[in-house]
């Protein structure tokens, strides 16, 4: 079992399999897009792979797939039928943009992976579109009832950006009543490409919950679990819950159980931290399983107690990295 320098557990993966994206959300990215890496710095299939099964021999039982856009990458499958197999790993998801995902969709079924995430940060196409910088409106929404309604456990990430979308809170709700979803609002994080500077955030979990209570005055707390990054609720004769996650306010860190490892093969023990270790040429040079662990365990063991901590290993509050870059 993996457990960190501040008595963490650390049983959940995030893994980027690219940095690449088809969209260019501008929360996220500039609108050129980042310096995306060499083709020889992504992990292959098989390192990826590699890399996960190591990491389920250390106690990870939850591998949430991310990137970049993880269906840019044509062979996204095979990972995904690799990590069906692994022994240990009980629960598979994945985080995407919905764009691309419809043709794999009877095979994530079949695969058994049910959980997906999609970033829909608008219901209306013009905000959509504004935010994205690219007219994929209908394919997400088309998607994203497909993925509701053939039975997957879907949740919507939507981060609420000042000036941009907080006129969709309350119809996102609205579009959502009658669905088994749950929607979660994420706090804008300063990971956009250092295309602007973060002082601080207006809607903050808090402020998004009192714009939610004027419209929806009757709603109930539920129950987390302790690892959960979101505070969740449900409203009053809606069928889906909805949830506030404090993404910039970081009211989580003391339970946080996760470890991120990026297309590259950085390992990130804190979102606003820097990479602890990086795997790729342990992997690619074949070594010893015992090397990769060892810097697993190093990486692990001198994770920052909290967010605000693992800021400081920054000197500066412009963040140049884009969230494309280290899986979200
Ligand atoms: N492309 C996929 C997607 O958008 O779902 C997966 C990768 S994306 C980087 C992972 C998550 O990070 C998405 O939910 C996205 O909305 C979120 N994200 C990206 N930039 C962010 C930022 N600056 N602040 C908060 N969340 C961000
Ligand atoms: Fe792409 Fe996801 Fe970033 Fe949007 S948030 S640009 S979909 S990686």
């Amino acid at each position: 079992m993996l457990v960190d320098n501040h008595n963490r557990k650390i049983n959940y993966l995030r893994l980027a399999v690219t940095d690449r994206c088809n969209l260019r959300c501008n929360y996220c990215m500039p609108s050129e897009g980042i310096e995306f890496v060499k083709n020889n710095k992504l992990l292959t299939i098989d390192e990826l792979s590699k890399i996960s099964e190591v990491l389920v021999g250390q106690g990870i039982d939850k591998i949430r797939i991310t990137g970049g856009e993880p269906f840019v990458r044509k062979d996204l499958m095979v990972l995904l039928q690799k990590l069906s197999a692994l022994d240990g790993l009980n629960d598979i998801s994945v985080t995407t943009n919905a764009t691309l995902i419809g043709p794999y969709i009877d095979e994530l079924k079949a695969l058994g992976i049910k959980n997906v995430n999609v970033s829909l940060d608008a219901i209306n196409r013009e905000t959509f579109e504004r935010i994205t910088r690219r007219n994929q409106f209908d394919t997400v929404h088309n998607n994203l009832i497909r993925l509701i309604t053939e039975g997957f456990n879907v949740r919507i990430n939507f981060i609420v950006l000042e000036g941009q979308n907080e006129q969709d809170i309350i119809p996102i709700l609205e579009l959502m009543k009658h669905y088994n979803v749950s929607v979660r609002f994420l706090e804008e994080m300063p990971f956009n490409g250092g295309t602007k500077n973060f002082t601080g955030i207006k809607w903050d979990y808090k402020a998004i919950l009192e714009h939610i209570s004027k419209t929806y005055p009757n709603f109930e707390k539920l129950q987390s679990p302790p690892t959960s990054t979101s505070i969740n609720y449900k409203i009053d004769g809606h069928k889906g819950t909805f949830g506030l996650i404090p993404s910039f306010s970081r009211t989580f860190c003391g339970s946080c159980n996760r470890l991120r490892v990026t297309a590259t093969g950085d390992v990130i023990t804190c979102l606003y931290g820097k990479p602890k270790a990086n795997l790729r040429e342990i992997v690619r040079e074949k070594k010893e399983i015992e090397e990769i662990q060892n810097e697993i365990l190093k990486a692990v063991g001198s994770r920052a107690k909290t967010g605000f901590e693992a800021q400081g290993e920054h000197s500066t509050t412009i963040f140049k990295n884009s969230m494309t870059s280290i899986g979200g």
